[in-house]
């Protein structure tokens, strides 16, 4: 996965003519699109690549763990820099002085009106905040990782973001509310800890339907989602070929439905120790 040489969504030039020519064996012997997506030629999604990277009044700041440097094929990150003009990258665990010249000049000229926003769940809702506020910020900042990644590198980066930046959540977010799975939503890649938790496309597309002017926000929105309905798409094949949906259900709502049913004359523990185990459709 790529870090700051991906920055302004560089390297897709030629991707319809470079994408079949340069695909070669990696050493696993797979092909790769490497002109192209960078991914297995047979999850390739050159298809639904806007043509262009696609220009934004909003610059979008991604600060990524270190640990995500390694080759993630479920990361979003790589295809959403390739897919916006003013996306940049920056590998690292906190946003401080020094970390990308736009932030640090937004710190040093630090007003009593916000110059950014910062994507973190519990923060004010950004469409609430668009409402209140006026003309919203031109920089959106997104912390990718794992769940516990980005919780650390939010509370890290804090005490630098919140002169001139304000806390802003999608909405939806439920720590009390299981998140769905990929066979639940055509948007999610894996399964997600918590309602309203979502991949760092889905977050950056949402916000930006909200921050970008002139309506083009929806436009955008709409190009990002599209990529990752492929991405997923992919995913879902690959993860369960032939069943449709799964759901691990709770042991509770098992042995209520074999009440139910009239099936509670089984040996429990029989029973019991089958249930843990039963995933049902
Ligand atoms: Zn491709």
């Amino acid at each position: 996965m790529g870090g700051s040489d991906e920055v302004d969504g560089g390297g897709r030039n030629d991707a319809e003519e470079g994408a079949a020519a340069a695909a070669r064996v990696e050493e696993g012997g797979r092909e790769m699109c490497w002109d192209g997506c960078g991914r297995p030629v047979s999850v390739c999604v050159c298809a639904h690549l806007p043509a262009q990277p696609i220009p934004t009044s909003t610059t979008i700041i991604v600060l990524h763990h270190p640990h995500a440097l390694r080759r993630n094929p479920l990361s979003t990150l790589p295809l959403l820099s390739r897919s916006l003009l003013r996306c940049h990258t920056l590998p690292g665990r906190r946003l401080r002085l020094g970390s990308h010249f736009l932030l640090d000049s937004l710190y040093r000229n630090a007003t009593d009106r916000p110059s950014a926003v910062f994507l973190f769940p519990g923060g004010r809702d950004l469409s609430l905040f668009a409402t209140e506020s006026g003309p919203l910020p031109s920089a959106l900042v997104v912390f990718d990782g794992t769940w516990r990644q980005a919780k650390e590198m939010a509370a890290a980066s804090a005490p630098f973001l919140e002169r001139f930046a304000v806390r802003v959540s999608l909405g939806g977010y439920d720590p009390g509310v299981e998140g769905p799975s990929t066979f639940e939503s055509e948007l999610v890649l894996r399964k997600e800890p918590f309602q309203g938790c979502v991949s760092t496309m889905e977050a950056v597309a949402r916000a930006l339907r909200v921050m970008e002017p002139s309506g083009k926000g929806a436009e955008v929105e709409g190009a990002l989602l599209l990529l990752l309905r492929a991405m997923v798409g992919f995913q879902a094949r690959h993860l369960h070929p032939t069943k449709p949906r799964t759901k691990l259900k709770k042991k509770k709502e098992i042995m209520a439905e074999m009440v139910a049913a009239g099936k509670t004359n089984e040996k429990k523990g029989a029973a019991e120790e089958q249930n843990l185990q039963l995933l049902c459709s």
